[in-house]
């Protein structure tokens, strides 16, 4: 904090994106403060990768690295060089002001921080459907990232199931072609929302089968394994028009119904896409106040990945250590 007690940058989320942010902020010697969140968005500080195990594509890790154990080691390294970390999850922000106001906890207990500089990394939460069975499964058998586990030795040559119909779910459905042995896909309706391109990739595959009308019903347990472990089996499916169940054998069920930016505690102050991601300017983490910069999913429905996420954390600092320098505030 400089000696006024208005902070140089305050970075608002914990994943890579966040954390890649803070460590280069803090080597630029701005005293970053972070707010990791406490389950912000229905997700533990450390962000998405907490929730799932290898990570395989990551840079640096030939072996694979654990998600958890991967963003305790960059909160380590946000801790060494000098990152101040708060277990609190920000309520809201007023970005309008000088300088700008971040809020964490509520009512009586509700603390407000000053700040020159805003990053915003708060990621996106995977959409989930609630089927039966689900809760059980998640992450035995049912993924919601089909680029960050398709290529996991226990869906080789295997069917595996993807619902949705937009492009997540072409894209996944087409990498995933490349590993299972059929690609069932779900689609509610009786029309992909997906673009013409992607739809087109989908229909030329002959591995992928596609189930207009159709919802997944229940997710399924196969036998267990040889330590008692039971994964995914098949998955019980219901057609909307005739009503008709039946059952898809599948090792892999892929959710890819869309993700939710969690972008709810900025209100209208930045610009939004219609779908609620945030909007930076082109080659830039820079949003459309300035001094508040948006990096990592939050501003990414497209990568939606960890190195891309902390690639952008990088740039938000660069920018926002910039934009400081440039206002003559360090
Ligand atoms: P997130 O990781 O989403 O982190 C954002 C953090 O901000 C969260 O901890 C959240 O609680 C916190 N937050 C939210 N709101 C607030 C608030 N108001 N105040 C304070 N904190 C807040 N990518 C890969 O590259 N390889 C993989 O193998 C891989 N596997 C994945 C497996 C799963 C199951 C999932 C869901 C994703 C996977 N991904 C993988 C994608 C990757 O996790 C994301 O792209 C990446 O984590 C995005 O980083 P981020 O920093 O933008 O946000
Ligand atoms: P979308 O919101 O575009 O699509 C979500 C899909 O999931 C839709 O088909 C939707 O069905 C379906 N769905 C939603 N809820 C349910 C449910 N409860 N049960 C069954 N199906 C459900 O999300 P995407 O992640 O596909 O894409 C998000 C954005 O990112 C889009 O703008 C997309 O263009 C972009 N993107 C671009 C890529 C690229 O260009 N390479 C790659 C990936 C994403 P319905 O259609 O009936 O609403």
């Amino acid at each position: 904090m400089a000696e006024s007690g208005i902070e140089n940058v305050i970075i608002i989320g914990s994943g890579p994106a966040g954390h890649t942010a803070a460590i280069y902020a803090a080597r630029a010697e701005l005293k970053p403060l972070m707010f990791e969140g406490f389950m912000a968005g229905g997700v533990a500080a450390g962000g998405q990768l907490t929730t799932t195990t290898e990570v395989e594509n990551y840079p640096g890790f030939p072996e694979a690295v654990s998600g958890p154990e991967l963003m305790d080691q960059m909160r380590a390294q946000s801790i060494r060089y000098g990152t101040r970390i708060e277990t609190d999850t920000v309520e809201s922000v007023d970005l309008s002001s000088t300088p700008k106001k971040v809020v964490v906890g509520t009512g009586d207990s509700a603390k407000i921080y000053e700040t020159h500089s805003v990053i915003i990394a708060t990621g996106a939460t995977a959409r989930r459907l609630g089927v039966q069975g689900e809760d059980t499964l998640w992450q035995k058998g049912i993924s919601a990232c089909a680029v960050c586990d398709g290529a996991l030795p226990m869906y080789r040559d295997v069917p595996l199931v993807v619902i949705g119909g937009g492009d997540s779910a072409c894209e996944e459905a087409t990498y995933l072609s490349k590993f299972g042995s059929e690609i069932h896909m779900l689609v509610r309706r009786d029309e992909l929302r997906a673009s013409k391109t992607m739809q087109q990739r989908v229909f030329d595959n002959p591995k992928i089968h596609i189930h207009w009308n159709t919802n997944a019903l229940e997710a399924l347990s196969g036998e267990p394994n040889a330590f008692g472990h039971a994964f995914l089996g098949s998955v019980k499916v219901k057609n909307n028009k005739t009503s008709e169940e039946s059952i898809i054998p599948a090792k892999g069920l892929f959710y890819a119904v869309g993700h939710t930016p969690n972008t709810a505690f900025l209100g209208d102050q930045l610009k939004k896409d219609e779908t609620g991601y945030l909007i930076t300017r082109p080659d830039s983490t820079a949003t459309d106040i300035p001094g508040v910069f948006a990096c990592g999913d939050v501003k990414d429905k497209v990568f939606r990945q960890a190195v891309t996420a902390a690639g952008s954390g990088c740039m938000a600092a660069l920018e926002s250590e910039r934009w400081l320098g440039e206002e003559g505030l360090i």
